[in-house]
């Protein structure tokens, strides 16, 4: 989704980005409005009137999803959480946030500022709206619906239009179905209740994934009861939700698990060392030629002084003198990593440093070497064993 995007500017030290799927449903929406509705309600309306009615109704629109994300993030940020970035695709918005809240309390603020954004400013232009069409218009919609709404004025019109949809943004946004926003109010809820994020986690997806099988069934329902476009719009936001339901939830179990992981469960312990004073020369041809093992640790009297393998050989033998101990051509340690360190916190520093692998220590004797690939390996078994239990 990142590569897919534009770049439209910085708003608060927050990247705005829209994606490509972005652009398909805003020319929907402007046709839909500029072609459909807006010709509907104005039979008088020449072209470019409802064109470019609908158009800045469309970009208003866009602007409206841009600020239900923007209360999002400018509530995380005011509790010490980093968001890099917001992009608006087909769904609406996701603002990234750099960690997950630290507590049920700063989620339910996260969660619940965004859609009371909605409300807000469906509420004003509604307000707005309704004054712009003067006061017998609310009258004159309950006598004569079609004739009140051919006598709105553009701005009017287009403000009786964005009002309800923004309501209605607030209420579909509301469903507590995990990670939409109520989903994540219901989950701040049951986490606080219950003491217990996975647990909650777990009770919140569910429900989202009960409310996306809901919509999924009541999308083949309208679709066969003739209402094609709408049952298959509701057959993808159901499909859509009931995967983001249950991505979420399997993000969090991959987090929590590599919490209960230390180093020492990650990293390798069968491997061969050498001395820093061995020729180099025989190194290459009796060690490292005849062995699987791709970086060497350098000992000198048990303690670790660098560490050799093909790239810094083949770069040491680039230079004028070439090397000839294993000394000359080893390279320095930039970072090691205690072997009682947690697995998110050797993942950062793994996905941070440059060095592959990292020199495990205990007491600052070398115990291990972690690799990057490991790691991944890992990740990748464990992804098998989460799919499984939220199967389970
Ligand atoms: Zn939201």
């Amino acid at each position: 989704m990142r590569t897919r995007g534009f770049r439209l500017g910085k708003i608060h030290g927050i990247e705005i980005c829209l994606d490509i799927s972005l652009a398909i449903i805003f020319f929907l929406v402007i046709y839909s409005l500029g072609a459909g509705l807006f010709p509907q309600w104005h039979p008088t309306w020449g072209p470019a009137l409802a064109w470019g009615t609908a158009t800045a109704a469309g970009v208003l629109f866009f602007a409206s999803l841009l600020a239900h994300e923007l209360a999002h993030s400018i509530m995380a940020q005011r509790h010490g959480i980093a968001v890099p970035r917001i992009t608006l695709f087909v769904f609406g918005g996701v603002s990234e946030l750099a960690s997950e809240p630290q507590s049920p309390d700063t989620e339910f603020r996260v969660a619940i500022v965004g859609p009371l954004m909605s409300l807000a400013l469906g509420a004003v232009f509604t307000l707005a709206g309704t004054s712009l069409a003067g006061g017998e218009f609310v009258d004159s919609l309950q006598a004569d619906p079609e004739d009140a709404m051919a006598s709105l004025g553009p701005g009017a019109t287009l403000l009786l239009w964005l009002g309800p949809i923004n309501v209605m943004l607030a209420v579909f946004n509301l469903i507590p179905g995990f990670p939409l926003d109520g989903g994540r109010v219901l989950r701040a809820a049951l986490w606080w209740l219950s003491g217990d994020l996975r647990r909650a986690t777990e009770w919140a997806s569910r429900v989202g994934r009960g409310f996306a099988w809901g919509l999924m069934g009541l999308g083949v329902w309208e679709a066969l009861a003739g209402a094609l476009v709408q049952g298959l719009w509701l057959l993808l936001i159901g499909w859509f939700l009931n995967n983001a339901a249950r991505s979420s939830y399997m993000q969090l179990l991959l987090t929590q698990a590599m919490e209960s992981l230390t180093v020492k469960d990650l990293m390798r312990t069968r491997f061969e060392s050498v001395q820093p004073d061995a020729p180099l020369q025989a190194f290459i041809d009796q060690k490292l030629l005849r062995s699987d093992q791709i970086a060497w640790p350098v000992l000198r009297d048990r303690v670790l002084v660098g560490l050799i393998g093909l790239e810094s050989i083949r770069s040491a033998l680039k230079a004028e003198r070439p090397p000839e101990t294993v000394g000359d051509a080893m390279v320095g340690i930039e970072d090691s990593i205690e072997a009682n360190v947690r697995g998110g916190d050797a993942l950062k520093l793994l996905v941070a440093s440059k060095s592959d692998p990292i020199p495990v220590l205990e007491a600052g004797q070398l115990v291990g070497l972690l690799f990057h690939a490991d790691l991944v390996r890992w990740l990748a078994l464990h992804e098998i064993e989460s799919r499984q239990n939220l199967r389970a």
